[in-house]
């Protein structure tokens, strides 16, 4: 092969690449598809643009003749073959069904055209796709697009000349399209659809070409030789003159090779073209597209192996952010799962240890709720003067106590420190929310864990029974403080009061003392100040219970309970835990994919500038 034969057959071969995965129509990847030069014939019906793509061929396949035939664009790849490789094509949509007999591609395109047209004079956007692979070829990418037309026919819309325009602009317009220009000769140049669109497109003819069909056809005494020789119409690049197969060749079935001997000695004979013969017809026009082709192509190729190293780069990071495809065996399956585990651990036990927001929370519920939970105990309420009374009294029963009211104190020091158990409950719950939270925070903040939906929502169901546990004991635990500390009482305390009694240096009070205001008074501030003490002691007990029981348990044993029911499933259920996302599963696949195909692509091109 030669450079420009690999070339080519690069960039065919990416550019059918893409087509299979759909790349021109996605939008989520980069299309190299866009980055890639191809060869479109625009003109008028009739005008002869199947004739010359055939031509260019050398094989007669597609649909030609009078009217409307060509009603869906045909994107058409030629790929060289070495010698004695059999001559065949190949549809898009038929993938597998090689075509060797050329009139059933002819006829495959017709059907494909109505399967989406109708048998009508619709025409379709959609393009047929199709590849030929022959030794006869030269590579190249080509475009059948339907006739330029100036009104409606029968069964078309007044809109189909705006439709068919638009449809060929579409093709034409992308700057790495070369357009054939097909004019009849025996039409005037200067009213040429053909050339009219593609200046449009293409106002400095850079990747124009004028091709004069039908010179066979001129009035007799006339030529086409001051378009060719660009005094008429001057385009950039040379006018190239072809003469195709007449109605009536096509009727008599003349072979394509007799058609090129024919105009080979059309143009080698006549006295108006000879001088410039070798310029002139279908294979001519084939070796110059090709060799306009490759400096097209050279010239991208930096620019096409950017955009390919970036996207393999963007595909790269994707993947490695999807992270791997699930294991298949149980062990590795385990093995996945309990990595995640300790994953989420270790996000979880950051949070708790600080280099994650959030654990200062449960410090802010000890050294503020608490405590201020505690001052707003209504003790002021119940140690009022009033039902102090109240209960000393009833406490004394039918006999007052003598020196001091023992029973009434017991019961106003335990209705008191009973308070305690509402604040102590509170703090557990406080904790527990905290800790919820955290679980909440660090099940979403395990990257890894985002894949895997069930396993994620069976960790925090775990992790969150395992909290729920912490809590009951740890409220057993706390409310076990404050009860403790009115089962018995600090002795000392009382002792160091200052005695009623001696004050009149009688042991019995005075009844008028038993029942005075002052006395009353008394035992409510001693009441309130042993609280006070035992608040003192709860505010920092109550903590380190919570602590011990919900804080340093979570960091412990979390997800030890998930573990021991882990130890004990099955192969099936495991993998149910691993049930990705199937998003995700099919985001790596297709990432996979393309990945694939921008590597070998990569890799021709690589081996094309090396070669080259
Ligand atoms: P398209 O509509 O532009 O694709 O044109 P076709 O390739 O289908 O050709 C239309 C008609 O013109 C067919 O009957 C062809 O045989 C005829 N035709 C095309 N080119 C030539 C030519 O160079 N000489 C002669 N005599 N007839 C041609
Ligand atoms: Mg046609």
């Amino acid at each position: 092969m030669t450079t420009m034969d690999s070339l080519i057959a690069l960039v065919n071969r990416i550019q059918r690449a893409c087509t299979v995965l759909g790349d021109h129509a996605s939008d989520t990847f980069p299309t190299l598809w866009e980055a890639l030069p191809s060869v479109a014939v625009v003109g008028g019906q009739s005008s002869g643009k199947s004739s010359v793509l055939e031509s260019i061929v050398g094989r007669d396949f597609l649909p030609r003749g009078s009217g409307i035939v060509t009603r869906r664009p045909l994107v058409l790849q030629l790929y060289k073959t070495e010698e004695g490789i059999q001559e065949h094509a190949e549809f898009l949509h038929l993938p597998k069904k090689r075509f060797t007999d050329f009139s059933l591609v002819r006829k495959e395109i017709e059907d494909e055209t109505d399967r989406v047209t109708g048998k009508s004079n619709k025409i379709s956007p959609v393009p047929i796709h199709l590849s030929i692979y022959s030794p006869h070829v030269v590579n190249l990418t080509l475009i059948d697009l339907p006739g330029l037309t100036k009104v409606a026919v029968e069964g078309q819309p007044e809109s189909i000349v705006q439709e068919i325009e638009g449809m060929v602009l579409s093709y034409i317009e992308k700057p790495n399209c070369i357009i054939l220009a097909i004019t009849p000769a025996n039409q005037d140049v200067a009213t040429s659809d053909a050339i009219k669109v593609a200046r449009q497109v293409d106002p400095s003819g850079e990747r124009t070409f004028g091709v004069l069909t039908k010179l066979d056809l001129m009035d007799k005494g006339t030529n086409a030789l001051d378009v060719i020789e660009g005094r008429s119409y001057r385009l950039r690049n040379p006018w190239v003159g072809i003469v195709n197969r007449s109605q009536a060749d096509i009727n008599r079935k003349v072979d394509m090779i007799s058609a090129r001997q024919r105009e080979r000695e059309f143009f080698a004979s006549s006295p108006d073209y000879a001088h410039i013969a070798n310029r002139m017809g279908a294979e001519y026009l084939a070796k110059l597209l090709s060799k306009h082709l490759e400096s097209a192509i050279r010239a991208r190729i930096p620019r096409i192996a950017s955009l390919i190293n970036r996207t393999i780069d963007d595909l790269e990071a994707e993947m490695a952010h999807l992270g791997r495809p699930v294991a298949i065996d149980a062990g590795a399956q385990l093995y996945t799962i309990l990595e995640l585990c300790r994953d989420f651990d270790r996000v979880f036990k950051e949070h708790l240890d600080g280099g994650r927001p959030g654990g200062n929370q449960i410090y802010i519920v000890f050294d503020h709720q608490l405590p201020a939970a505690f001052r707003k105990l209504p003790l002021d309420r119940h140690l009022s003067l009033q039902n102090v009374r109240k209960v000393i009294l009833e406490a004394d029963g039918y006999q007052p106590h003598l020196i001091a009211p023992e029973h009434g104190y017991r019961r106003l020091l335990e209705s008191s420190l009973n308070y305690f158990k509402g604040p102590a409950q509170a703090s557990v719950d406080a904790v527990h929310f905290v800790l919820k939270e955290l679980v909440r925070k660090s099940i979403t903040e395990t990257q890894d864990l985002k894949r895997f939906p069930t396993l994620q929502a069976e960790i925090a169901a775990a992790a969150n029974e395992a909290l729920e546990r912490f809590r009951e004991d740890s409220k057993k635990t706390t409310l076990r403080l404050v009860e403790m500390e009115s089962s018995y009482l600090t002795v000392d305390f009382f002792r160091k009061l200052p005695q009623e009694a001696e004050k009149g240096g009688n042991l019995a009070l005075s009844s008028a003392d038993r029942y005075s205001e002052g006395h009353f008074q008394r035992i409510s501030s001693n009441v309130l100040s042993y609280v006070g003490m035992v608040s003192e002691t709860l505010r920092n007990t109550i903590p380190k219970a919570v602590v011990h029981c919900q804080v340093r348990e979570a960091k412990r044993s979390l997800l030890d309970h998930f573990y021991t029911l882990l130890g004990k499933k099955e192969g099936r259920e495991l993998a149910h835990l691993l049930d990705e996302d199937f998003v995700l599963t099919d985001r790596r696949q297709q990432c996979a994919r393309r990945l694939e195909l921008y590597r070998s692509a990569r890799d021709e091109i690589d081996a094309v500038c090396w070669s080259g």
